[in-house]
């Protein structure tokens, strides 16, 4: 399965890798080399990081107290005191290396570094209180995403995703009541 990079931010991006949160969650990220192809995957990130067991738990901490402190701001309640923690210390760790070449933008630095940018960058949305959080409206899906969009009037995580499969089902439910009321008549 790929993942999607449609949250506007990478720490909601590593959140999402867990989805249907409610229903039948299903983890992207089960391994340690899922989690180093996720790295690899995103944009802001290295392209190559060593993943161990260790780190890989810090990982899904990291990703579970982000999914945490995310929801509590959708739902407008005080922040998880132990997701804060989990957060803010891993903020703290030195970050990854940017460098510039004509080549582009080349990102450097070990998978604790990495942690660290996502979480500044998580902490960087969650602090704005002009940032729009909004859980995705399709039934089932739980990623929360930054909408960015003129008015906030953004209602999917991503078109791909989740909102041209509910234009879909919508489509085939139209299509069988008119089937259906032809039959009838
Ligand atoms: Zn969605």
């Amino acid at each position: 399965m790929e993942f999607a990079f449609v949250s506007g931010n990478p720490a909601l991006d590593l959140a999402g890798t867990v989805r249907s949160r409610r229903d039948e969650p299903t983890d992207l990220l089960a391994a340690p080399a899922d989690l180093a192809r996720w790295v690899a995957a995103c944009d802001e990130l290295p392209d190559r990081v060593s993943v161990d067991a260790t780190t890989f738990e810090s990982a899904l901490s990291l990703r579970e107290a982000i999914y945490q402190l995310a929801l509590d701001r959708v739902l407008d309640r005080p922040f998880d005191p132990g997701s804060l923690d989990i957060v803010n210390a891993a903020a703290a760790g030195p970050v990854p290396t940017i460098k510039l070449s004509d080549a582009g933008l080349q990102v450097s630095g070990d998978l604790v570094a990495v942690l660290s940018h996502l979480a500044r960058s998580g902490i960087a949305v969650l602090a704005a209180s002009h940032a729009c959080l909004k859980e995705c409206g399709r039934t089932g899906c739980t990623r929360i995403y930054l909408d960015r969009s003129r008015g906030a009037r953004r209602t999917w995580c991503g078109m791909d995703e989740c909102g041209n499969r509910v234009k879909a089902a919508a489509y085939r439910a139209r299509r069988r009541a008119s089937t259906t009321a032809e039959g009838a008549s």
